[in-house]
């Protein structure tokens, strides 16, 4: 539905005034002449013109309402002549149009009563209308402040071409409110990127301006490093409303902490907190890329604690777990930020190290592993020593995938355990 211009309806309500004022005037000035029947049509014309100026201001935007004030303004057109030519032809200058006068004011009565018929019944349905449009905003403020989200309104602010740039804050809920930490009042008509000027920063008055530019609706989960807001994390949805948004946002920080719980502990080992094989899988493939790209090498241990049932025969099963910890720790302090420790499983370690120079520059590292393992450990109050048998397998030499890497430096670990443990193998070494 199209849209009645404001200036417009705004210029038919002050022509009405314009017609209806000095009519009044010079009515006034004459109050021997006002009958009783005059005061009431100037009462119903004055009536008439309020009325006009209600639905040019209030009811601007629809074409029902234009129509009204149409049939309005003609009512009070009709009026003003009928009255003004009343006045007028009193005067000696005009006498001699007397004798029309009755048909002017049988023509302007006659239109007067059809305006005012087919007027009325309109400002009926218009006015059941508005009372409609106020109920339905009511319930519309209603639900809004009873959602569980943060609700916002805003109108689009446009450029000199015309093109919506920054947002104004039109309405928004009591969650949003607590959520910014301002009262509502303070933000109404404020621009969105003053009030927020994270809104620039993150880029999301970006996306903003496409829903409006294009009316594609935006939902995203956005993570907000701003004080203003409380939420960390929030799920955002937006939608193009005129040339401005209705956007819902809701808190889902918590959400998120547990998505990430739940990754760690599907991507580490409970006990130690390392990596566990599915990261390993992972880690592994992206040290290989990345060793295709700088023509590197990528370094795989296979280590495995030796004769580790008898720390748990002997000392129990928590102790050897405690073992397990201390031995992580140690194998840890050995390797760079960028190498994975992993634990595969039981009392079996797995390390990759990513670029790589050279297999005498792994084989070091994979004696320092050794050698830093065989130092004992204080569990408790007492001193445990162990040793581990590593297995070593360099990458692109023994093996172009994880599985070859992982099957060849397996091979190389249990040949240090045939040749009574504590020790470093390369593959390579047993292949020649
Ligand atoms: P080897 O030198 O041949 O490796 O002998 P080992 O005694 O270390 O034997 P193996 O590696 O085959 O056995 C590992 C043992 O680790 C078997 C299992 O009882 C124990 N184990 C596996 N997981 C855990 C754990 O989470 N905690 C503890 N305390 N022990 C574990
Ligand atoms: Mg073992």
């Amino acid at each position: 539905m199209k849209s009645v211009s404001p200036a417009l309806q705004s210029s038919r309500a002050g022509l009405s005034f314009l017609l209806f004022g000095p009519a009044a005037l010079v009515l006034l000035m004459q109050p021997t002449r006002l009958s009783g029947l005059d005061a009431a049509a100037w009462l119903v014309a004055l009536f008439c013109a309020a009325l006009l100026m209600r639905f040019a201001y209030i009811l601007r935007k629809k074409r029902r309402q234009a129509t009204i004030s149409n049939l309005l303004l003609g009512l009070l057109l009709f009026f003003a002549a009928e009255r003004l030519a009343g006045i007028a032809l009193r005067s000696p200058q005009l006498s001699s149009l007397m004798p029309y006068l009755p048909w002017i004011q049988a023509v302007t009565s006659i239109a007067l009563t059809l305006c005012a018929i087919a007027a009325f019944p309109r400002i009926q349905i218009a006015l059941a209308q508005a009372a409609s449009a106020r109920k339905e905003h009511a319930d519309f403020v209603a639900a809004a402040e009873s959602s569980l989200d943060d609700f916002y309104i805003f109108d689009g602010i446009p450029d000199a071409s015309g093109a919506i740039v920054d947002f104004r804050f039109r309405y928004l809920n009591a969650n949003a409110e607590m959520r910014l930490k301002i009262n509502r009042e303070d933000l109404y008509g404020k621009v969105l990127t003053e009030v927020r000027p994270y809104m620039i920063s993150s880029g999301l008055i970006h996306h903003y301006r496409e829903i409006v530019r294009t009316g594609v609706p935006f939902v995203a989960e956005i993570f907000i490093d701003d004080d203003r807001i409380k939420a960390t994390w929030i799920n955002v949805q937006a939608v193009k409303l005129g040339d401005g948004l209705a956007v819902t946002s809701r808190d889902i920080t918590a959400r998120k902490q547990l998505d990430d719980q739940v990754r760690y502990l599907a991507h580490h080992d409970q006990l130690t907190g390392l990596p566990n094989r599915t990261l390993m899988q992972d880690r592994l493939n992206q040290a290989i890329l990345r060793a295709d790209r700088s023509k590197n090498k990528v370094a795989v241990f296979v280590l495995d604690i030796d004769r580790f049932k008898h720390v748990n025969d002997s000392l129990g099963h928590s102790c050897g777990d405690a073992l397990l910890v201390s031995v992580s720790n140690k194998l840890l302090s050995c390797v760079r930020k960028s190498d994975t420790v992993v634990r595969m499983g039981g009392d079996e370690f797995l390390i990759v190290m990513p670029e790589v120079k050279n297999l005498e520059d792994a084989m070091q590292c994979g004696l320092q592993l050794v050698e830093r393992t065989a130092t004992p450990s204080l569990l408790g109050d007492q001193e445990v020593a162990v040793t581990i048998s590593a297995g070593l397998s360099l990458y692109p030499d023994h093996g172009s995938n994880v599985g070859e890497l992982l099957k060849n430096a397996d091979t190389a670990m249990y040949l240090v355990k045939t040749r009574g443990r504590n020790g470093v193998q390369v593959y390579t070494d047993i292949a020649s």
